[in-house]
């Protein structure tokens, strides 16, 4: 049956009377070459003899029936339509024989997307985002959105741009805390899907300054029991159905993606710290575990079979104003590490008006400055909590890759404002 074939030309090879353009078509992951032989289709073959790495094309004609080939997916051209030549030679080789300085990968994503490695990346990631989102959906979350230009953070001070508004001062959000909580007070489960904007000053392989959340808050929960049992499904069903679809894709990246084992532990910050003593690292109570900390903690629990955990309960002072204290000095907080590193925070939250502007005192912030947020105390709201989880922190995770910068398509940090 005739069909069309879409897409760019990786590769052109003559051999004797044949043409052989590798052609990567529409989304696929799978190159289709396209064979023109000069004794059935003179016209095409001198269209394809001359047609440069790099162009856009549209070829009409018909799949050779699987099976025959040993070159993959072959093609027989009625027509080659050229609808583009490149003005220049791809600053990448497109066969992927000469490895590509990570700069370049960065600074060409959008053309890379043309070699299969990148798009099977690609094709994961949104794979990753469908499923979440139909877990989510399932389990009754409505889908929200909520604002990005912000009159006040949640996440602490250091890490906020600022903006002008109109002379006024306001900021990009680095979560949509404050505001999914406020929806707390009249809808009992939401999640969004949401880029965090938050100006790290350090240059590490696990911070980008634009990064994506899966964010979920829950009402009318018993504790954060609850809600570590919704983003523990979430992520193993997450897993499960990348590891179910992309197996080509995976093939492709070389990657072997596990399914963690389950139930996921839970650790307290307490039994974190003495694992970690035990193995000569020193951690003070009442300090966050440092990068080195939490990857030695990713290999002891590695030891005993645990790809992903839960730390739990967290001294109080280390954690924002809207987290639930718990006894004197800790919090009903948890993060949730896969091997070694956090891709998660979460917790239940203070729903009492009164403790929740003594939370603020206590940090040293002005509940003036939260009004807007404090009003949806005021009408009942119920108990909530919920988390944020990171997605390229977990894609990142599940690729093995090495720099959060891989997996995702337009990198901004520290250097990178363009492309
Ligand atoms: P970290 O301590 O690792 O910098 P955090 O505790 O400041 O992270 P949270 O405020 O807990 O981050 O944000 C929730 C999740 O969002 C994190 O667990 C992480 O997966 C992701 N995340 C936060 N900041 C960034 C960032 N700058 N780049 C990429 N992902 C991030
Ligand atoms: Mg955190």
């Amino acid at each position: 049956m005739s069909t069309e074939v879409k897409g760019w030309v990786n590769a052109r090879r003559i051999v004797g009377g044949i043409v052989f353009l590798e052609v990567i078509p529409s989304v696929s992951i799978k190159p289709v070459t396209v064979v023109i032989k000069k004794s059935e289709n003179p016209e095409a073959w001198k269209i394809a003899k001359r047609i440069k790495v790099g162009s856009a094309v549209r070829v009409y004609g018909e799949y050779v029936l699987e099976g025959k080939s040993k070159r993959g997916i072959e093609f027989i051209p009625s027509c080659i339509e050229v609808l583009s030549t490149p003005r220049d030679a791809l600053p990448y080789d497109p066969l992927g024989k000469t490895p590509v300085l990570f700069d370049t990968k960065i600074k060409y994503r959008y053309l890379m997307l043309r070699t299969p490695k990148e798009r099977a990346l690609f094709r994961i990631r949104a794979t990753l985002l469908k499923y979440a989102r139909r877990f989510l959906e399932e389990k009754g979350f409505l889908e929200v959105q909520t604002p990005k230009i912000v009159g006040a953070g949640a996440e602490g001070g250091a890490t906020l741009f600022k903006l002008d508004y109109f002379g006024r001062q306001a900021f990009l959000a680095q979560s949509p805390q404050l505001y999914k909580q406020m929806l707390m007070s009249s809808l009992t489960g939401v999640y969004e899907i949401t880029p965090y904007f938050r100006a790290e000053q350090h240059h590490t392989t696990r911070h980008l300054n634009e990064s994506w959340g899966i964010d979920v808050e829950m009402g009318f929960i018993e504790g954060m029991e609850d809600v570590m049992k919704v983003l523990e499904e979430l992520v193993i069903y997450v897993i499960k159905n990348v590891r179910n679809e992309c197996s080509e894709e995976l093939e492709q990246l070389g990657v072997d993606l596990t399914v963690p084992r389950t139930p996921v532990p839970r650790i307290s910050y307490e039994e974190a710290l003495n694992l970690l003593e035990k193995e000569g690292c020193q951690v003070k109570w009442g300090l966050d575990l440092s990068d080195r900390d939490e990857k030695k903690l990713g290999e002891i629990m590695l030891e005993k079979g645990y790809e992903l955990y839960f730390i739990t309960n967290y001294p109080w002072a280390i954690k924002p104003f809207y987290v639930m204290r718990e006894g004197a000095e800790l919090s009903r907080s948890f993060d949730l590490d896969y091997r070694g590193i956090e891709i998660c925070s979460g917790g239940q939250r203070e729903h009492r008006y009164d403790r929740l502007i003594e939370n603020m005192k206590v940090k040293g912030l002005n509940p003036e400055d939260f009004n807007f947020y404090l009003d949806a105390f005021k009408y009942g709201m119920p108990p909530h909590g919920g988390f944020g989880l990171g997605v390229e922190r977990l894609l990142m995770k599940m690729l093995r890759a090495e720099n959060i910068r891989e997996v995702i398509l337009f990198v901004r940090d520290i250097h990178r404002l363009v492309p």
